[in-house]
């Protein structure tokens, strides 16, 4: 059993392909109302999930949402794939305009997990080489993260770790 240790207060981003485990890890590890996620704004805001024209609506309601929560002093967690360096860009920004500390938990788990994971879902199924790119971008991006802004970054880089991980919050 590993502890991540996070700041009370923090702006939590979890880094990932789709299928890696980024919302089943943040269910298990955080509060009904602590997680938002991309997927849920977007039906919100479209009626679909899965829709990538929502995106842009998506990701201004959720900004706004999470802005609210961290005046209120409220930790909060990004349930997003971020995977992309203008994704991650914004909420830095983010956790900085409402001085708290952003945090990354990076899934990175091998792309044949991902691709497994994928293929037995029932709520969406990507194409392979769409998480192919995810896990590209990901690893690409993983050492730049201290750079971008991230003051604390954990990395869990298979099925077990993630199984074994559990959150400290530290005030
Ligand atoms: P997306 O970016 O598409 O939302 P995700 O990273 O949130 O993907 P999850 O929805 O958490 O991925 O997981 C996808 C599927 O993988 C789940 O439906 C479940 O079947 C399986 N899975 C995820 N985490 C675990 C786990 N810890 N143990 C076993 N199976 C898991
Ligand atoms: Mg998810």
């Amino acid at each position: 059993m590993s502890e991540l240790a996070i700041p009370e207060l923090c702006l939590v981003v979890l880094v990932g392909a789709s299928g890696s485990g980024k919302s089943t890890f943040a269910a298990r590890n955080f509060g009904r109302f602590e997680t938002l996620s991309s997927d849920t704004f977007r039906g919100m805001v479209s009626n679909d999930e899965n829709s990538q024209e929502a995106s842009e609506a998506a990701f201004e309601a959720l900004n706004f949402v999470a802005g609210k929560r961290l005046e209120a002093g409220l930790l909060t967690v990004i349930d997003a794939t971020s995977v992309q360096t203008e994704a991650r860009r914004q909420l830095v920004s983010l956790a900085r305009a409402h001085d708290v500390l952003p945090v990354a938990i990076v899934l990175d788990v091998p792309l044949a997990v991902s691709l497994a994971h994928n293929a037995l879902r029932t709520d969406r199924s990507l194409e392979p080489r769409v998480i192919k790119r995810q896990q590209d971008q990901l690893r690409r991006s993983a050492r730049n993260l201290g750079r971008e802004g991230f003051r604390r970054i954990h990395t869990l880089g298979s099925m077990a770790e993630v199984d074994a991980a559990s959150i400290r919050r530290e005030p």
